[in-house]
């Protein structure tokens, strides 16, 4: 909240950069006059402990204004500054953070200072003038592509330079001086991107390969004719002994026509894990989301829109958009609309990268866990209190049998009394999206389902769903269910021996009808059998128990019904990862498994290791099959194991399933 001393007329632009994980950052303002003002933002944590020992943290910003630029001595009153971007210089000295700030004037000039942030001494900005063209500049972005910098600028005439700057600096005052004796003296090149003004322009590096001598360099720009124009330069670097060449290889366009019903106000380009996104937002009021796919480069770049929604902010000027890490792999995206105020809006960049991986793949396998069933509002074993654990163990049934029931009971009344959530509905269309797929290539696959379902969810929710039920393994059984208990009194086949459990074995009948007395607990016309107090089995007076894997749980019958449906489940999955192992591709996609109770969590974790594995073995080399993890968690949504390689084909989301699986919803609307 700290104002800032006053520019004598208005502020056209202003920019800030920040030398990786630096604390401080430098602040450049500019406009009218030609005036710019440099400082230096320092954010500082002060931890206040208060009168009861509660540590509170507070970040600071602190500003310090460091230096003006020198004015010429003869200004015209509309002579001013209209665009700014700064980027850190690679420099030997690390106390000593230098930034280049490359500015241009309404003149058509370009203004170079080399800034540093040191504080408290003699300060030495150097700056340098560069003349375009006569038309004044309206947007300007830097790109480093090795140990250089381009500066991309805009100008009204619709014109795009390309310009070639120094990256890097020595720490002495000579050598700053001779940096800018080496300055060039025109632009490396140029292109006529819109028929009228260009007003907004973001440049981002796309080849990966740091060993590779081409760089690929994507410029978006959006323009007073209403067009975005999207071009990718090829820079080849050759560093011989004599002397490091840097030469324009190629250059080539693409330009979306009405591409807003408005002028072009601010564009910026995103990279995911898939590819980039395009944001651009126009006077019309509206921020509108873009594919660029650059996968087929050689011949062309492909824009695709995929949706629009409307801003608050009137009269729109720009756009910018910053990612912040927070570590543990948790990313956001910030973005701010500016205009007449500022709107402020926020994006997990990994949803993005979610939904292409769904949208892509052939098989989806859906692993979930508690947390699933806690966005109903339900309690679950890993969220009851201490005292219930106890309830969870069969041989309470022999000791306590009305106390067990009623507990068990009372859990089934709650899950049959309550709805699924929207995200379950979400899991609805999804399967319908993956069957609607084109058919597998190989004839076994015939029959096979696209979709299945691993889950420790014991309310059957996924039941309700026609579609879930087929392709169902449900490792803890379904609290919703009771039957015959009999099978309690055995363990690994052999009678359990106590006076307690031989009271019990004497009252077992034949077993073989007791076996399948499966009923459930929520059709109304059981409520007189539920009102008795105990409730048992139809066939013998033994108690009858949840359908449910309790905690050291011998009942055969449980058991065994269980291994039925993980038996049909295995089966699929292998089929799945063989079909990886010859170019298919899977999406693993978890939900709400913490790291309390692994037993599905690792189960995503082995199913993304061994169909890995397949992937690289397979003999097929044109086309590798891919296997994606999701990881949808609000704490726990980081890889398990970094050094496996698994980290990078696992998506992080941190946030809850019902809300994570909504906004999953909503792209998946616009691809
Ligand atoms: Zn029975």
């Amino acid at each position: 909240n700290k104002e800032l001393p006053p520019h004598e007329s208005c502020v056209r632009a202003v920019c800030s950069s920040r030398h990786q994980n630096s604390k401080s950052s430098l602040l450049i303002t500019c406009g009218g006059k030609l005036r710019m003002s440099f400082y230096r933002l320092d954010v500082l944590t002060k931890t206040n402990t208060e009168d009861g020992g509660f540590d509170e943290k507070h970040h600071i910003l602190d500003v310090h204004f460091l230096c003006s630029n020198k004015l010429p001595q003869t200004l015209s009153m509309d002579h001013r500054m209209n665009a700014v971007k700064a980027m850190p210089l690679v420099s030997d000295d690390a106390n000593d953070k230098k930034h280049l700030v490359l500015a241009g004037d309404s003149d058509g000039s370009l203004h170079l200072f080399i800034i540093s942030e040191k504080l408290g001494q003699q300060r030495y900005t150097s700056s340098h003038m560069l003349s375009t063209s006569s038309r004044p500049i309206l947007c300007i972005d830097l790109v480093r592509v090795s140990n250089s910098l381009l500066g991309i600028v805009g100008n009204s005439a619709g014109d795009i330079f390309i310009w070639k700057l120094p990256g890097t600096i020595s720490s002495s005052d000579e050598d700053a001086r001779a940096f800018c004796d080496h300055l060039p003296t025109a632009p490396i090149s140029n292109y006529k991107a819109h028929q009228m003004g260009t007003n907004c322009i973001s440049a981002t590096a796309v080849t990966e390969n740091k060993n590779s001598h081409e760089h690929d360099i994507l410029i978006c720009s959006g323009g007073d004719d209403q067009s975005i124009a999207i071009c990718l330069v090829r820079m080849k670097s050759n560093v011989s002994k004599e002397k490091s060449f840097f030469s324009l290889e190629g250059i080539q366009t693409t330009i979306i026509e009405g591409a807003s019903s408005s002028a072009l106000k601010g564009v910026k380009l995103m990279k995911y894990q898939a590819g980039h996104l395009l944001y651009s937002v126009g006077y019309d009021q509206r921020l509108a989301i873009w594919t660029v796919d650059i996968s087929d480069i050689e011949t062309k770049i492909f824009v695709k829109f995929l949706s629009s929604s409307p801003v608050d902010v009137a009269d729109v000027s720009c756009l910018d958009i910053l990612r912040l890490c927070m570590g543990n792999r948790k990313k956001k995206d910030i973005f701010a609309v500016g205009g007449e105020g500022i709107e402020v809006f926020c994006l997990d960049p990994s949803i993005p990268d979610a939904v292409t991986a769904l949208q892509s793949s052939d098989y989806l396998l859906i692993t979930s866990g508690a947390g699933l069933s806690v966005d109903s509002g339900l309690s679950t074993f890993e969220s009851m209190p201490e005292e219930y654990t106890e309830l969870c163990n069969p041989s309470m049934l022999v000791e306590d049998p009305v106390r067990f029931q009623k507990f068990w009971l009372n859990f089934a009344k709650v899950y049959s009394e309550t709805q699924p959530h929207e995200g379950y509905y979400v899991l609805e269309r999804l399967f319908d999206m993956y069957s609607q797929k084109k058919k597998p290539l190989y004839a076994h696959d015939a029959q096979l389902s696209p979709c299945w379902i691993y889950s420790s969810n014991i309310d059957g929710y996924f039941r309700r769903f026609r579609c879930f039920r087929g392709c169902l393994c449900e490792i803890h059984g379904l609290a919703l269910e009771f039957r015959c208990a009999y099978g309690i009194g055995f363990a690994s086949g052999q009678k359990r021996s106590g006076r307690n459990w031989d009271q019990w074995n004497e009252q077992i009948l034949s077993g073989e009808q007791c076996k399948g007395s499966i009923f459930r607990v929520d059709d109304p016309g059981l409520d007189s059998i539920i009102n008795k107090s105990v409730v048992t089995c139809q066939h013998c007076n033994l108690p009858a128990r949840p359908n449910v894997l309790l905690f050291h749980d011998t009942d055969e019958n449980i058991l065994s019904d269980i291994s039925i449906q993980r038996e049909r489940y295995q089966e699929w999955e292998m089929m799945v990862e063989n079909d990886v192992s010859k170019g298919r591709s899977l999406v693993i996609l978890e939900l709400g498994c913490g790291v309390k109770v692994p037993a599905v969590r690792n189960e995503s974790n082995e199913v993304l290791r061994d169909s890995l594995e397949r992937a690289r073995s397979s003999q097929t080399t044109d086309q590798k099959g891919c296997v994606t993890l999701v990881r949808v968690n609000p704490k726990n949504a980081e890889p398990d194991n970094e050094e496996l390689d698994l980290a990078c084909h696992t998506v992080s989301i941190f946030g809850t399933a019902r809300r994570v699986l909504c906004v999953i919803d909503n792209w998946l609307h616009m691809f």
